[in-house]
């Protein structure tokens, strides 16, 4: 007897092999389902003994050609140079919420879009959640300005407070301005779009003013130990920064004074058509990158890449560089380097 395997012994065990691992295929894709869904939309840092969470609300297209004082040859450059893919008529673009937790105080800075803007936006109360705490725990909510994006969320999906306990702070200009009976003048471009804006901050600002809790920032001062506004005007009349402080660390929550990123760093002098005052927009740009200048504060953005938080260096020109924050386990642990 031969002890070579016969044509049709090695054929069938092939055969056999073929099967097994088909079977195999079929049975991993089986257990393994794509999840199809993106993780929480938070991320939390410590700056000194206070507790920052950065809320991701969602993402907004916005259109390059929207930027003023830089050509679109220049913008384009500096898209491709952040290697910026797609449509740049339509850059996906980051809308934030930050929440502060100072140990005494929860304090919320903006709401994002709540169910104003469909689907896009409105994932920061979802996030509050994820993160650990109810709308009820929040005891104040601070306004960078009043576009909906960012003022949306302070009604829940019944057009009520969203924040039952909360009182709600913004600076006396931003509130006048929307607010007020008089329509402030705007390029007949911009009328239309003025209108539904000023009726959206109504409807938001109404059960706060109704149960006295939409109070006017006094005296450039906020009733928060280590929480201070920072006057950012120009986007809109009275938007306000937040400057964070625990300690010897620090954070300058910016609201909008970055819409593009990519483009607004390198060239401070960009301002956006949907600044109320771009001269004045950007006079705050430089005097608020030069603040933050060297990375000894922190800076948050509400349109930067979520988590939207970072530190900004001068490019030893006339522009800036962002540098995200790096994903950090809390508390702080650190694995052997050997
Ligand atoms: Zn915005």
């Amino acid at each position: 007897m031969s002890r070579l395997p016969s044509v049709r012994r090695v054929l069938w065990i092939a055969t056999l092999a073929i099967i097994a691992m088909a079977g195999q295929a079929t049975a991993a894709a089986a257990e393994a389902p794509m999840q199809k869904t993106q993780a929480p939309g938070y991320y939390r840092m410590m700056l000194g003994e206070f507790e920052i969470t950065a809320l991701f609300d969602g993402i907004v297209p916005l259109d390059v050609s929207q930027l003023k004082n830089v050509t679109e040859t220049e913008a384009a450059k500096l898209l491709a140079l952040a290697l910026t893919a797609g449509d740049p008529h339509k850059l996906p673009t980051s809308a934030n919420a930050f929440l502060v937790n100072t140990g005494s105080k929860l304090v919320l800075v903006d709401t994002g879009g709540g169910t104003a803007f469909g689907k896009g936006l409105g994932q920061a109360s979802r996030n509050l959640e994820a993160a650990g705490y109810k709308p009820e725990q929040v005891d104040a909510v601070l306004i960078t300005h009043l576009h909906f994006d960012h003022i949306g969320g302070l009604l829940n999906a019944e057009g009520k407070a969203a924040f039952p306990n909360a009182v709600v702070y913004l600076a006396k200009a931003e509130s006048d301005y929307w607010l007020s009976e008089t329509e402030p003048e705007v390029p007949a471009a911009f009328k239309e779009h003025m209108k539904q804006a000023r009726k959206l901050a109504a409807s938001a600002a109404k059960p706060y003013l109704a149960t006295d809790r939409w109070k006017m920032i006094e005296n450039g001062r906020l009733p928060i130990a280590g929480i201070r506004p920072v006057a950012a005007p120009g986007h809109t009349p009275g938007h306000t920064a937040y400057e964070i402080r625990s300690g010897e660390q620090k954070l300058l929550i910016i609201g909008d004074m970055i819409h593009i990123p990519a483009v607004q760093f390198a060239r401070p002098d960009a301002a956006v058509s949907f600044d109320s005052d771009p001269k004045q927009a950007v006079a705050t740009h430089h005097a608020l990158l030069h603040r933050v200048d060297g990375g000894t504060t922190f800076v948050a953005g509400m349109h930067l890449p979520f988590p939207g938080i970072g530190r900004v260096r001068n490019d030893g020109k006339t522009g800036y560089v962002w540098i995200p924050i790096e994903y950090a386990p809390l508390p702080a642990k650190y694995g052997s380097s050997q």
